[in-house]
This record gives C-alpha cells, sequence and structure tokens, in this order.
C-alpha cells in the first residue's frame, strides 16, 4: 500500500520572492499553520533578473516582519532613462536596491523558515484536486495551494490557464562601466520595440547588465547571440568581461488579468505578474504572496479552505486591477517612439512626471494627471509647425 500523503495546511509551490512572502504573509496571519515551502532547487540559487528591488518591497515585507534585509548593500539614488540622445536622469523619489537574487531569495526563505515554514526540496510535476484537498505528485496533500512558481508554472497548467504576452530578457554581470556608477540605467532600444537594454550597480564594482524584448507569434524568439549583440548596441561596452549570463521568459500583466478561485491560488510570475513597462516583477510577487498568505490563513480560520481563492481574488482585484490597466495602457503607448521621447522629456523637464512614471514602472502607480499633461505638452512642443515631430535635442 502506498504511504500516506504527508498532509498540510497550506503547501506553497515553488520558494522565489512569491513563495517566501506567500509563507510569511500566512504565518504573520496564524503562526501555528503547517506550511510546506516547496522548490525544486536548493538555496542559495541564482535566478535570471535585473535584481532592481523598489523599496515598496522593503515596505511590504516590513509588514509581516521582515526588516533589515538590504542592511548591508548600498542604495542607488539615481535613475537614467534614456533613448539615442535624449535622456532624462534624475535622483528618484526614494532610492532603490540592487541585490543579487542569490541573496535576496536566500534570505527569504530564511526568513519563512525562521516564522515556521519547512522548506522541502521537491519538483512538483502533478496537482490533483479533491474535495477536501489538493495532491501534489500523490505524496504531499494540503488544504489550500499557492503555485509561486515562477514563469512556467507547472500549477498554473494545472489549472489550464494560459499566460498573455510574454517577453524575453538575458542579464549578467560585468564591471560597471564609466558613467553607469550610482545608477540605474535603462536604455530604450530602438530597433525591436519594446525592448530596452539596462545597468544596475550592485556597490560592489560589478554591474547587472542585460536586455530584453517583446516576443512576438509570428518571429523567431531571439538567439543568446543576438539579445547580447543588441545589450552591446544599445550601452557600448556593458558585456566586456561578462559573466554568469542566463536568460528567462517574462510574463507580462495585462489589462484582462484575473485570477482563479478555489483551493489553488496563483501569485508572482505563476500570475503572469510582470510589469509589461519595466519587466519588474518582485514587487508584484511579493504583494500578491503576502496576499495569498493571508487570504489562506483566514479561509483556514473559518474552516472554508475551499473559499480561499475567492478571498485572495477579491483583496488582489481591488488593489491590483486599476493599476494593471494603466500599465497596460502605458506599454500600448509606449510602442510609439514619439511617445517613449515625449515622455523622456517630460520626466526630464519636471520631477513630479519623472516620479510618476517610476511608481506606475515599479510598484502600483498609475498614468496620473500630471504625466498626461506632461506627456501632452511634450508632445506638442516637439512638432514643428509643419505637424511632423522634430529631431531629439
Ligand atoms: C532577465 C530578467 C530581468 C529581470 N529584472 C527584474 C528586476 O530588475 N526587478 C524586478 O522586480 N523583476 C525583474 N524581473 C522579473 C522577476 O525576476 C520575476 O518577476 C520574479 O522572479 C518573480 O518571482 P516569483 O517568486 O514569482 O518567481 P521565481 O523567482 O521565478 O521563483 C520561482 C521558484 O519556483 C521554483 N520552481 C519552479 N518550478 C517548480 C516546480 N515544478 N516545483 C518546485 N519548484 C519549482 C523555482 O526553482 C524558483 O525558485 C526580471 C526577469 C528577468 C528574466
Amino acid at each position: 500500500m502506498a504511504p500516506a500523503p504527508a498532509r498540510w495546511d497550506l503547501a506553497v509551490v515553488g520558494a522565489g520572492p512569491a513563495g517566501a512572502a506567500t509563507a510569511l504573509g500566512a504565518l504573520r496571519a496564524d503562526p501555528d499553520l503547517r506550511v510546506a515551502l516547496l522548490d525544486r532547487a536548493d538555496f542559495p540559487r541564482d535566478k535570471a533578473c535585473g535584481d532592481g528591488v523598489a523599496p515598496h518591497v522593503l515596505d511590504l515585507l516590513a509588514g509581516v516582519g521582515v526588516t533589515g534585509l538590504v542592511d548591508d548593500r548600498v542604495p542607488v539614488g539615481r535613475l537614467r532613462l534614456g533613448r539615442g540622445r535624449l535622456v532624462a536622469e534624475r535622483r528618484m523619489a526614494r532610492p532603490a536596491w540592487v541585490v543579487p537574487r542569490r541573496i535576496l531569495d536566500a534570505r527569504l526563505v530564511d526568513a519563512a523558515v525562521a516564522a515556521g515554514a519547512r522548506l522541502l526540496r521537491h519538483r512538483v510535476r502533478d496537482l490533483r484536486q479533491r474535495t477536501d484537498a489538493v495532491v501534489l505528485d500523490g505524496e504531499i496533500s494540503a488544504a489550500v495551494v499557492v503555485g509561486a512558481d515562477g514563469a512556467h508554472s507547472v500549477v498554473r497548467r494545472a489549472l489550464g490557464r494560459p499566460c498573455g504576452p510574454m517577453a524575453l530578457a538575458l542579464r549578467g554581470y560585468a564591471p560597471v562601466g564609466p558613467g553607469r556608477r550610482g545608477a540605474q540605467v535603462i536604455e530604450f532600444g530602438t530597433r525591436h520595440q519594446p525592448s530596452y537594454a539596462w545597468s544596475f550597480d550592485c556597490g560592489d564594482g560589478l554591474a547587472n547588465v542585460g536586455y530584453g524584448e517583446l516576443l512576438h507569434e509570428d518571429r523567431p524568439a531571439p538567439t543568446r547571440a543576438q539579445l547580447l549583440e543588441r545589450l552591446e548596441a544599445l550601452l557600448p561596452d556593458a558585456t566586456e568581461s561578462g559573466r554568469h549570463w542566463v536568460g528567462h521568459h517574462l510574463p507580462l500583466s495585462t489589462a484582462r488579468w484575473r485570477l482563479p478561485t478555489g483551493r489553488v491560488l496563483l501569485v508572482g510570475d505563476a500570475a503572469c505578474l510582470v510589469n509589461p513597462l519595466t519587466g519588474e516583477g518582485i514587487h508584484y510577487a511579493v504583494a500578491t504572496g503576502i496576499a495569498a498568505g493571508r487570504a489562506a490563513a483566514a479561509a483556514l480560520r473559518d474552516r472554508r479552505p475551499e473559499g480561499a481563492g475567492e478571498r485572495y481574488a477579491r483583496a488582489t482585484h481591488r488593489i491590483l486591477l486599476p493599476h494593471l490597466r494603466h500599465t497596460a495602457l502605458a506599454a500600448r503607448l509606449a510602442r510609439s517612439t514619439r511617445v517613449i521621447e515625449a515622455g523622456l522629456r517630460a520626466s526630464a523637464a519636471h520631477q513630479r512626471v519623472f516620479d510618476d512614471f517610476v511608481e506606475l514602472g515599479l510598484a502600483r502607480g498609475r498614468l496620473t494627471p500630471t504625466v498626461a499633461l506632461g506627456l501632452g505638452r511634450a508632445f506638442l512642443a516637439s512638432i514643428r509647425p509643419s505637424g511632423r515631430p522634430q529631431e531629439p535635442a
């Protein structure tokens, strides 16, 4: 006879930022919960990422008792956005952080384990929903399961839910280039829209450098060599002495984003939550993870685990949907070179426009009246009496 499955209150598949945050959210609400945090990898492990961490992420984590996460890191105060000769460089309202994921994710997992989660090395391949539980691989049974297993989520596939558009990005670590120290530098592409290259100063002599672009169904995905070539074309010398190159898909959010209900919840990349403007996903991962953990704990407390998904969806749709609609619209507009240039001009001219763009790209901001007015003015200013846009200054 097969051994009885191990029974958990909550099983979280994937121990990246979304999974660790789920465990933290649940255990903060009820420290007695039996929470399994499953990952196919041992920690610390690397993850293809720009390593840019918005300050909002730290606020969310402080809310579940995790502090001091970046005490030994160097904050990055400046952000430079560029496209060819057009540049908007300003101080951000709050500094951001660049924390290699090998470090960040291990610290988050440690915090989840310290809060009471059991970290188990396990690659999930199969998910079955029964009336009273969800069973993973016939071995692990839980009242509620949260899929935090990233862009190619097995849990999402088991629910039969597709993602929308995908981007592909490659990153490595290279010595920080002159003129790129102490800054997060983003250079928008000119040939492959939408696309951008980045150089994020890690504060230890190295920068996280990379390039990403939207994938199109009617075109082959770019090769590694092409991604490197495009990075180098946008940020000359960025790849020199670069190492540890890895690429990965980014499942971009859309205006039609919706969560499933029931006992199986999706968070972070597994829920197709990457900002289509910036490729930022850690903030969404942590925000949805904490919300899912809290919803699971509340549903378990009420002895209605089958209601966990609905609770989570209600809370999350209310907070995130308006923002996702704004980012989807902004991403559509940003396919136009003229709009990107107007955005850069407006950001260079007005700190508030710059700040609102940063908020839209990194956290839960919206296309504010300030942004709309700034864009409109910059656009009009770029039109010659002939009606043709002027060349960038
Ligand atoms: C090149 C690149 C640059 C990026 N730059 C940034 C950036 O600068 N800032 C930012 O905020 N975001 C960035 N992102 C997006 C960000 O990396 C993701 O949004 C974020 O990692 C999502 O976190 P997650 O916990 O949902 O998923 P992940 O971090 O992908 O974690 C998923 C976890 O699930 C585990 N797993 C997967 N399948 C299974 C399975 N079947 N069974 C068990 N475990 C499993 C994996 O081992 C992994 O640990 C970037 C992405 C890419 C590709």
